[in-house]
């Protein structure tokens, strides 16, 4: 007996709602409603080896703000968010922290970082003071 699911593409905000039917071995036989190439492949993707990038924050210690947000640096498997979520959660990191700084390498061995998506910065004498570049040279900044 054949499974159809229902799904709502995310690749775009256009959202085509896409049918998928797979034979008992759990084969595609059937993809429509689709709008183009990306949406075939993530329909095909979601039934059989769905993905997603995570995103969260982590704790910083020592920053003008007391977190910075974080995502996974590529798609991991879906049935792993949760273990990412708690190795997440025990990161610390030290201020200051950039765009793109890695907070953890090679999460659950699954190839992908964790990557800082925001700036935080340090308070001295008054001052915001960042990183900038890929550089340790601390510079003012007014903002974080
Ligand atoms: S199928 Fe293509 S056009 Fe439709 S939502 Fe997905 S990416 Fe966008």
């Amino acid at each position: 007996m054949s499974k159809v699911t229902e799904l709502t593409c995310i690749r775009c905000p256009i959202g085509c709602a896409i049918t998928v039917t797979q034979d008992d071995e759990g084969k595609v036989t059937e993809i429509v409603g689709n709008s183009c190439q990306n949406g075939y492949l993530y329909a095909e993707n979601e039934v059989t080896n769905p993905t997603r990038i995570v995103t969260s924050t982590v704790r910083v210690d020592g920053g003008v703000l007391p977190v910075v947000s974080v995502k996974t640096n590529g798609d991991i498997p879906k049935a792993r968010m949760f273990d990412c979520m708690k190795e997440i959660n025990r990161v610390h990191v030290r201020a200051p922290v950039s765009i793109g700084d890695v907070v953890l390498k090679d999460v659950l061995g699954l190839g992908v970082d964790i990557v800082a998506t925001k700036n935080v910065g340090v308070m001295k004498d008054g001052r915001v003071y960042s990183r900038t570049g890929s550089g340790d040279d601390q510079l003012p900044r007014d903002s974080v």
